[in-house]
């Protein structure tokens, strides 16, 4: 394909995967990002990989987003260690156990980090921040386990706007094209 810039490169893709505790709300972070609407009774038990064409940085990419669902934690990770590009890894603000949850997921990727290469990026991402008034993870509590672990941080929820809930989505992607 030809442009008046001349050649145009062929679309980027990007893998993303969400990781997490059952009930942290990957599954509504998926279904915002893809349909900007808030889902708030999804299938708990549903692993599905979906893919949605973005622009990023005016740059078109096809994002596939890996929303996975482990009842166990951080087991048979085959599956997603070599195929993603970046990982979100979730918990909820209002849930301790979700915090202890993702730090698993967190060791389960730094021991893994020779499966994929180093430099995939890892975000942590401090969901239902609209439960603020039942928080039970402090902010700086997430900040202090991204800098552990070197991960971006951001907080955010799921029900509240659209935008935000794009950004850390193409944040990921920015950071796995920088890697
Ligand atoms: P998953 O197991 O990580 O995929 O979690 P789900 O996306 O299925 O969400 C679990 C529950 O949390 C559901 O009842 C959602 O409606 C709810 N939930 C998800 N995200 C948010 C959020 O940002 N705020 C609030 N208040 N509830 C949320
Ligand atoms: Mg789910």
């Amino acid at each position: 394909m030809t442009g008046i810039f001349g050649k145009v490169k062929p679309c980027a893709e990007c893998n993303l995967v969400l990781l997490g505790a059952m009930g942290c709300g990957k599954s509504a972070l998926t279904v915002k990002f893809l349909t900007k609407r808030f889902i708030s009774e999804y299938d708990p038990y549903l692993e599905d990989i979906y893919s949605s064409d973005e622009l990023v940085d005016q740059q078109p990419v096809t994002v596939r987003v890996m929303d996975t669902c482990d009842q166990e934690g951080p087991v048979n990770c085959e599956r997603y260690l070599s195929w993603a590009n970046a990982f979100l890894v979730v918990y909820s603000i209002n849930s301790m156990e979700s915090f202890k949850g993702c730090q698993l997921y967190l060791q389960t990727l730094s021991i893994h980090k020779n499966t994929f290469s180093s430099q995939t990026p890892i975000i942590l991402v401090g969901n239902k921040l609209d439960m603020d008034r039942y928080r039970q993870v402090s902010q700086s509590d997430g900040e202090a386990v991204a800098t552990r672990f070197d991960c971006s941080f951001f907080e955010v929820s799921a029900c509240w706007d659209f935008l935000s809930v794009q950004h850390i989505f193409h944040e990921a992607v920015r950071r796995a094209k920088r890697s």
